[in-house]
Formats: C-alpha cells, structure tokens, sequence
C-alpha cells in the first residue's frame, strides 16, 4: 500500500482504496449503480470493504436501476445496502417538479436525503465512483478531494474504455440501459442516451442548462 504523497494518475483504484480502508475505517460509499459505480463497487469489495452502499430513491428511478441495485444485492452479501428516500408531500411529488425547478427537484429528492443520513452518520470520508473523462465539470477529479467529508476517487483516472473493460471481464452486472447509450444514468425525466461524440453526461438534464445533480458540485457537495 502507497501513501497518498507517492499515487501518480497511473496509481491504480486498489492502492487508493486500500489506503481509504486503513485511513479512513469509516469510509461510506454512496452509488448510483452506474458503470462507474459498479466496477467501484466491485473493487472496493474485493479490497475488503464491508461497509454501506448508500443509493437515495429520488422516486423516478428507471426500473433497471432498481433491478440493477437487486442483482448486486445478492450478488455482494457482505455489504451494507442502504436505500434513502426523498420524503415528498404527495401534493407535491405529482407536480412534475422535474419541468418546473430541476434544481430544487433535485435537491429535496436527491441531495437532502443524502446530506441528511451523512450528518446523521458522520463520515469520516466517501468513496466515490466519479472519473475525470464523464464530463468536463469532472476533469480535474482527483484521488481525494478535501471537504466536510474527505471525498476519495479511486476510479479518477479511468477511462470510460478502461471501466467497460474491467466490467466485462469480471463480467459485472452492468445497468443493461449502459449498454444501449445511456452513460450516465438518472432519473428517467432526465435522462436520455448520449448521442455520437456527446460526453458520458450530455444525456442528464439535455437542454435543462444543468450538469449537476448538486451532490459533488463546489459549496454544495457533501
Ligand atoms: S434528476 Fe430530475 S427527476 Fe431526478 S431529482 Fe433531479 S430533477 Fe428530479
């Protein structure tokens, strides 16, 4: 295992996860069950992560997601899944509050079910999946990200042929939707399959004028 001071972007996710596990025992994941998810949760595994996997239910999840997070339910029982949900009003969760205001859309479905369980838990530090090439706001993800919960991203450096490759030969239950052009994958309002030459994340909120669900995103990340 290698000290934060020595990793180059040739470092692999294992040594970052490593150290996060000794750093940091009570590291949290969160996930999306994305590609990027996946294989991070696949790695983290097989380094000895036992702790929680963190999904928030917004409600308008795309059935394979939900199936997704079953298949990889069973198929890591050492884990911790946890599954949040956004608490709406009824009057409210009918409104289609993803056309008129995505932003606040997301943050009470998304974004305050989350900040709410970590400030219940308190985290030392986070385990998360994203990696520099999904989107230009992500290009210059590192390996750690300092915060109020110390962000750690072991799949930084990964290209999106790097992950698909690790995905299918260690043959891992990847989102089906992935597959038929959905690089990245939300809530299903909100989310369409990329087009040729579009970034993994010009299918979320297209044409809506945002990239962010608001989760990692400068004075709002978590
Ligand atoms: S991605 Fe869309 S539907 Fe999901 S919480 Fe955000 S605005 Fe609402």
């Amino acid at each position: 295992m290698t000290e934060p001071q020595r990793w180059t972007p040739e470092t692999e996710p294992q040594e970052v996860i490593w150290w996060a596990l000794k750093a940091h025992p009570d590291l949290l994941m969160t996930s999306a069950f994305n590609l990027n998810g996946t294989v991070l949760l696949d790695l983290a595994a097989k380094a000895g992560y036992l702790g929680e996997v963190v999904f928030v239910d917004t409600g308008y999840h795309f059935p394979q997601t939900l199936q997704t997070r079953d298949t990889l339910i069973q198929g890591y029982p050492q884990l911790n899944f946890v599954t949040l949900s956004a608490h709406q009003p009824e009057e409210i969760w009918g409104q289609e509050q993803y056309r008129s205001d995505p932003d606040d859309c997301c943050a009470v479905r998304k974004v305050a079910p989350l900040q709410n369980y970590l400030a219940e838990k308190s985290p030392s530090a986070l385990l998360n999946a994203r990696s520099r090439d999904q989107a230009q706001t992500r290009s210059e993800v590192g390996f750690l990200e300092p915060g109020k919960h110390l962000r750690v991203n072991p799949l930084a450096y990964w290209t999106r042929q790097r992950l698909e490759a690790y995905a299918i030969a260690e043959n891992l239950p990847v989102n089906p939707l992935y597959w038929s052009g959905f690089l990245s994958i939300g809530c299903w309002p909100c989310t369409r399959a990329v087009r040729p030459g579009e970034n993994a994340r010009a299918g979320r909120w297209a044409d809506q004028g945002k990239t962010e669900c608001g989760l990692w995103v400068g004075e709002k990340a978590l």
